[in-house]
């Protein structure tokens, strides 16, 4: 399956555009390693065209009514639906995520999360302060003007659509920036942008390497606020180009996420959720656990229980329905899991399970880790503290609840965990201490668009989904209507004015 006999442009001042450069660059099946399509490269010449036409549109855009603006991201939703056969297929094609979860998670989330976003962003509202009697005070919800969106690859559409969204209902001009290994799906989304008839200038998308496209938003004195999602190093990178600007950043990075089983677990529920949360999507997911902490009473039946489970999981082709989990996306991030391998290794971690790359001849050329499980004595070893983003787990036994606390803790990482016991009282309690933007109690990696997600620490600060994304793409903007008679002055004894 390839695109090679489609053309990709870039989505400038309403045109569907070539980079003024004319350059290309590949996308590849990570599970096949073949060119699957050939995508525009941009430079920061686009760039500017993209900003400046974002920069025309911003005000007549802000002043649309917000009524209309919904119908135009209903109408988005609209056409990804009609499309939703092709676009699941280029995700899965693009990077490796098999078609059951492209299927019935990625293109239906990009559905939803339009529509959503289109029906809650025309309820927000500011707020009226009473403070002061001899006036009436309020907060308006302003749009930044033009954003500069940036985003990954692991949920290559939603992930885009979920900034899109709340970006566009709530007036803002947009220049994004999809990555360049799994541009794909949203550059459809720029032919559906001029097909639903939105405004030119209002989205602009312009595909191009991180550090030269991606730089130049982040640097343009025209972008007002930037939202990035992707790897912490980069978010760091990121906030020091925006500081010299004073340009708000929202940040949504790794994460380095555990499990805390206690004796008390359902032992069926907690293994069949371990299981899919740490190697669903190959483990690239933000929210994935990669650190299992075990009660001592449970330990022996909750390992042994998840190894077997966990042997079960289909690897291979991800065009293949019955695939449970398909490559990495792209060669690099598995041998970078691989290299996480091996220090574990030498760490003096017991493998469990996979440690090596699948056997049959038909996935020898992709980026394929099987899952892997390590039983791990240390939490200071590298791959209980890096985010790995691959099917790679460490489990460890802990005697007491504050020693799981102080494990979990002990990361700069903070943006989920999840505890399992039947005492809520006990897992609130425990709560309280976690250091996460996210925690679960019996669940772990249930992520709804109504709810809010992300983190604390290098995890990135910031809110995505729910009402509270709204506060990402607005500041607000505070209106004193004086009522008193005479001014209010601490001069009004000392200053003759007459
Ligand atoms: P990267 O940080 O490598 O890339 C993300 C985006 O940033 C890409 O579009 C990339 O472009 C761009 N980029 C790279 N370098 C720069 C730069 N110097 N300036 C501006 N933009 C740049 O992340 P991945 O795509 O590898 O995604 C995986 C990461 O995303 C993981 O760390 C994961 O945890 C995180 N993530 C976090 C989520 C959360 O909610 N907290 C959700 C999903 C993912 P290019 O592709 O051209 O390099």
């Amino acid at each position: 399956m390839d695109f090679l006999n489609q053309e990709f442009y870039n989505l400038i001042d309403g045109k569907l555009v070539k980079p003024v450069k004319g350059g290309t660059m590949n996308v590849v099946n990570p599970a096949n390693n073949k060119v699957v399509a050939v995508v525009p490269k941009c430079t920061a010449e686009d760039v500017n065209l993209a900003v400046a036409a974002a920069k025309r549109a911003k005000n007549a855009w802000k002043n649309t009514y917000v009524g209309e603006r919904a119908q135009l991201l209903f109408k988005m939703a609209a056409l990804i639906r009609e499309h939703a056969d092709e676009l699941v297929l280029m995700e899965t094609a693009q990077y490796g995520g098999p078609v059951s979860k492209t299927r019935n998670f990625d293109i239906p989330a990009a559905i939803e999360e339009f529509e959503l976003m289109a029906g809650m962003g025309r309820s927000v509202t500011g707020k009226t302060i009473t403070a002061d009697p001899n006036a009436r005070v309020l907060t308006l919800r302003e749009p930044f003007g033009v954003v500069g969106l940036i985003t990954p690859w692991n949920f290559p559409l939603v992930t885009a659509v979920s900034k899109v969204a709340p970006a566009l209902i709530t007036g803002n001009t947009v220049v994004l920036k999809p990555p360049s290994c799994a541009p794909l799906t949203v550059l459809k989304m720029a032919e559906y942008a001029v097909e639903a008839g939105i405004p030119a200038g209002v989205l602009n998308i312009v595909t191009g390497p991180g550090t030269e496209v991606g730089e130049a938003i982040v640097t343009h004195r025209d972008v007002n606020k930037i939202s990035f999602t992707g790897d912490s190093h980069v978010g760091k990178r990121i906030m020091e180009l925006a500081a010299p600007q004073v340009k708000s950043v929202a940040s949504e990075l790794g994460g380095k996420n555990a499990m805390i089983i206690l004796d008390d677990a359902e032992l069926d529920n907690v293994v069949e959720t371990a299981t899919y949360a740490a190697f669903f999507n190959s483990g690239q997911n933000c929210g994935s656990p990669s650190r299992l902490y075990v009660q001592e009473g449970i330990y022996d039946a909750f390992v042994d229980r998840f190894v077997k489970a966990a042997s079960k999981i289909v690897v291979g082709d991800p065009m293949d329905e019955k695939t449970m989990m398909g490559p990495l996306a792209y060669n690099a991030c598995r041998d970078t899991a691989e290299r996480f391998i091996e220090s574990a290794k030498r760490a003096g971690s017991k493998l469990l399970l996979g440690g090596e790359r699948p056997t049959s001849p038909d996935m020898k050329d992709g980026a394929f880790v099987m899952p892997t499980i390590f039983e791990v004595y240390d939490n200071k070893i590298d791959m209980m503290q890096e985010e790995i983003f691959a099917p790679v787990v460490g489990v460890m036994k802990i005697k007491t609840e504050d020693e799981a606390i102080d494990l979990v803790n002990d990361s700069r990482y903070g943006l989920c965990a999840s505890i399992w016991t039947r005492d809520y009282r006990k897992a609130l309690k425990m709560i309280d201490r976690l250091e996460v933007g996210t925690a679960w109690i019996n669940q772990h990696l249930k992520i709804v668009p109504e709810t809010p997600w992300g983190g604390t620490k290098d995890s990135g600060w910031t809110k995505e989904n729910s009402m509270l994304v709204f506060d990402e793409y607005t500041y607000h903007k505070h209106i004193w209507l004086e009522l008193g008679d005479k001014p209010h002055t601490f001069w009004e004894s000392m200053i003759d004015i007459k």
